[in-house]
């Protein structure tokens, strides 16, 4: 039993749409890795990863073993691919939960190989490439002789081999992104005589949303199932791809005072905002320790019946304020009054990307914020 004001609400059947969707513009010959990691980005991993299973989800990305342990724990089948890396005490959860490890050097490879035969196991293991994120990977021209390191290892099969792009996201940066692409390809073509090197992959949502080209044999959206569009234009809008995507997570609060205060009346701590007129102050429940981060204080809005209100003064721990004096009904709102921090209502809307404005960041980390500092209730489909 939660008696908390706060809740995050999310849509499973806007996340299932989310995924028809991108299964719609990718087509049925590429496999998609729905990628749940830190928490689904907020949503809820075993509940997300069980309603894209419904959907047909066969692959999902999680960062580390800890998270694929849990998947398996829930009963989930499919492969789950580590994305992040397998420390030597995880060998064994990795081959236990039948979990899919991506590598980078040589020495895990022959401790999970190590592991996997003693356990009497052939190891799916994918090989990552770094062709510009400047991040995790082997460098391009290593491949041949990772190729080669895995033909002495017969209890390891290289099942993909993957990357990721830095800036897929950033129109301006589209040569760089294609050029990154062709040198993926161009590291692919010296696997050689090694056969086939498994699954080829480098999408993420920005990759398959922006780059048709990219997609290969697998795509990894995460942020475009939870919603949200991968780019922002310099302008603050989306910018503009074949997905049409719904937003899956909503943050709800309701008014628990509601006040008439003078002109001159300072707001909060530090009195940042003082009152010009005779206004109707609503008190909510709603504070930095719920995710409404300090930042937001007098530069957020949010939606009373359908309509944009201010957040005036600083947000505290667990408190704000909003001015309602402009709602054209603002005498009928009361304590329990339902208001909408980031989602629908009515006519209204504040999107994850507007929150992330106000907060100088990306709809990612709103997502994760709200989503993991709040309890969350589930919509189910149909
Ligand atoms: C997180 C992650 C993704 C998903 O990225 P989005 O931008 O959310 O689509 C894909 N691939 C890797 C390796 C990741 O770490």
């Amino acid at each position: 039993m939660s008696y908390s004001f706060n809740r995050v609400e999310i849509d499973l059947a806007a996340l299932v749409g989310n995924y028809l969707e991108i299964r719609a513009v990718v087509g049925e010959q590429v496999r998609i890795m729905a990628v749940v990691k830190a928490d689904a980005y907020g949503h809820g991993m075993i509940r997300a990863a069980q309603s894209l299973y419904g959907a047909g989800a066969r692959t999902f990305g999680v960062a580390e073993v800890e998270e694929g342990a849990l998947l398996r724990e829930s009963g989930l089948e499919g492969e789950v691919v580590v994305l992040l890396g397998t420390p030597p005490e995880s060998y064994t959860d990795v081959v236990r939960y039948r979990l899919t490890p991506v590598v980078y050097d040589l020495e895990t490879l022959a401790g999970l190989a190590q592991r996997a035969a003693a356990m009497d196991v052939v190891l799916n293991v994918h090989l990552k490439v770094d062709v510009g994120m400047g991040r995790l990977g082997i460098m391009p021209g290593e491949i041949a002789a990772f190729a080669q390191a895995f033909k002495g290892l017969p209890s390891v099969r290289l099942a993909g081999v993957l990357s990721h792009f830095p800036l897929a996201d950033e129109q301006a940066a589209d040569p760089q992104t294609t050029e990154h692409l062709e040198r993926f390809k161009a590291a692919l073509g010296r696997l050689g005589e090694t056969g086939s090197g498994g699954v080829f992959h480098i999408a993420n949502s920005a990759g398959l949303a922006y780059h048709p080209g990219s997609q290969l044999d697998m795509v990894r959206p995460g942020i475009a199932l939870y919603g949200c569009h991968p780019g922002i234009l310099p302008n603050g809008d989306c910018r503009a791809s074949s997905l049409t995507l719904q937003p899956v997570m909503s943050f709800k609060t309701g008014v628990i005072q509601v006040k008439e205060v003078p002109a001159g009346t300072g707001l909060s701590y530090g009195h940042t905002f003082v009152t010009n007129r005779p206004s109707r102050i609503a008190v909510l429940p709603v504070g930095y320790d719920d995710g409404y981060l300090r930042r937001l204080s007098n530069r957020a809005e949010v939606l009373i019946r359908g309509q944009r209100v201010p957040v005036c003064g600083r947000v505290c721990m667990n408190a704000c304020m909003v001015d309602i004096t402009d709602l054209p009904d603002a005498a009928g709102v009361r304590p329990g009054e339902e208001v909408v921090l980031l989602g629908r209502q009515q006519n209204g809307e504040i999107t994850a990307d507007q929150v992330a404005g106000w907060l100088e960041t990306i709809s990612y980390e709103v997502l994760c914020l709200f989503g993991s500092r709040n309890s969350r209730v589930y919509i189910e489909e149909g």
